[in-house]
């Protein structure tokens, strides 16, 4: 079932940063910086917790073993139907639930991932394969619901014990039924995308993007959108591919730039590359009310 998120909760949980956290549990004095992002982000309190907790918000550390991230990975995708991480994504534009949307980077990313134990690469503890850490120890989903409830998709990391965590949350959601202002908002993004001019980057996209009528996301909530859209194949270019039929390791792949920190592939995409009419039919070929083309 989905459950109502209350305003208050996604409030205070937009607010959790495990960092806050550990800096507040820190037995020395703090740091002038440590003082100054603890002044500005603020810490959760015990009590904040608990009510996050009870929300279904939060969530204790726990230690992961990559190899039972991935079994995970593999299992959860197995349980997840196409329809369902899409018709939620649909959904998610007019209601304004972002964690609706969250489903689709994370179950793009399993149409490729190797089921396969942890392989030792040159760097220590991560895996030549994914990059996941052999033994994750404190995994702090919460952060990672910050990620999902307030900004819709994977944000940095995108290791198998992410992409468990987002599945198996994705999996108590109830399906939505898509209403015809969903329909609209997408296509206009749709559209617009397509629209662009040949040299318009990522970095560019929101200011389009924002004068959809009911379109609403701030540049950060818009950029993993687009970054959702890149992993699924939609936004590629000829050389980078998206995870629908390539996997690429999370923690290897090349950048556009060094100082350009988009995820890939659609760090390397440009209004010249269009939609990718594949990808969209395999997503969303089954609603007529999507445009392909
Ligand atoms: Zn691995």
């Amino acid at each position: 079932m989905n459950r109502p998120v209350e305003q208050k909760a996604l409030k205070l949980l937009s607010k959790y940063s495990s960092l806050s956290q550990a800096i507040a549990r820190s037995e020395h004095p703090l740091q002038p910086y440590e003082q100054r992002w603890i002044d500005v982000r603020g810490v959760t309190s015990d009590e904040q917790f608990a009510y996050l907790k009870q929300q279904g918000l939060a969530f204790d550390p726990v230690d992961l073993h990559h190899d039972e991230a991935v079994k995970r990975c593999v299992a959860y995708a197995q349980q997840c139907q196409k329809s369902h991480v899409t018709d939620l994504f649909l959904s998610s534009f007019a209601s304004g639930r972002l964690d609706y949307r969250s489903g689709l980077a994370p179950f793009a990313m399993m149409q490729t991932m190797p089921d396969h134990r942890f392989t030792p690469s040159s760097a220590p503890h991560a895996c030549a394969i994914c990059s996941g850490w052999e033994i994750c120890k404190e995994v702090d989903a919460t952060d990672w619901n910050v990620d999902r409830h307030c900004a819709g998709s994977l944000g940095l990391l995108k290791t198998p014990e992410v992409i468990q965590f987002y599945l198996a949350q994705h999996l108590q959601l109830a399906r939505q039924a898509s209403r015809a202002e969903d329909f609209r908002i997408v296509n206009a993004v749709f559209d617009t995308l397509r629209s662009l001019d040949a040299g318009i980057k990522p970095t560019d996209v929101h200011r389009f993007l924002r004068n959809i009528a009911g379109f609403k996301a701030t540049v950060y909530q818009c950029r993993l959108l687009l970054e959702m859209l890149g992993i699924a194949g939609i936004l590629e270019t000829g050389n980078q591919k998206g995870y629908l039929t390539h996997y690429t390791n999370p923690g290897l792949a090349p950048s556009k730039s060094h100082k350009s920190d988009w995820a890939y592939p659609v760090d390397f995409w440009t209004g010249a590359d269009g939609l990718n009419q594949k990808a969209l039919a395999f997503w969303f070929g089954d609603y007529p009310e999507i445009r392909l083309a």
